[in-house]
């Protein structure tokens, strides 16, 4: 296990270490955009730069891939690029570099089934089973600033869980769920 994690960290430093690379005349390209995780079931954190000299970078997106897997049974999950960018825009309007803490990335058909059956609040076919939903907070943001500052970017659905001190998020239609407490 501490095996496994050591090789998986040492793989996204490397990934990221490799894409320092500061080009001459390429100032026309946009910014590299990078997000940093740690998963709350795994301990994982993962800080990796997805999107560089305008492309995504394959390595990156397996490390987050990884990262954010079906803590239950393992399974992995190709995520979303539109979901990365997503939280990348949501973290500037928090004005924070916090990483995201992930209550809940790729869910398996076989864990959202029995989370369906456990809990009304899970939907049958969840986005988080088609790696386009993550369940985050934000160290050091109260979850009500998150919570208004995902619905302001219309970029999805945004479902709100003080109770369980989580926000849902993903790339699908624009909608919203979850009751909203007076800040
Ligand atoms: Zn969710």
């Amino acid at each position: 296990m501490d095996f496994t994690r050591r090789g998986f960290l040492g793989t996204a430093s490397l990934a990221v270490a490799s894409l320092a690379i500061v080009r001459p005349g390429m100032a026309s390209v946009s910014a590299p955009r990078k997000l940093e995780f740690h998963n709350t079931h795994t301990g994982e954190s993962l800080a990796a730069t997805y999107w560089a000299d305008g492309a995504y970078v394959p390595e990156a997106m397996a490390a987050i891939k990884k990262v954010l897997r079906d803590h239950r049974d393992g399974a992995e999950h190709d995520i979303d690029p539109k979901l990365l960018d997503l939280l990348v825009v949501l973290r500037g309007k928090l004005d924070t570099t916090a990483r995201y803490e992930v209550i809940s990335g790729y869910r398996s058909p076989h864990s959202n089934g029995l989370m369906h059956e456990a809990s009304s609040g899970v939907a049958k076919h969840s986005l988080h089973m088609e790696g386009r939903a993550i369940d985050i907070r934000v160290p050091g943001r109260d979850l009500t600033l998150v919570h208004n500052a995902a619905l302001a970017l219309k970029g999805g659905g945004v479902g709100y869980y003080p109770a369980s001190d989580f926000v849902h998020v993903d790339c699908g239609k624009v909608r919203h769920w979850g009751q909203r407490r007076e800040a």
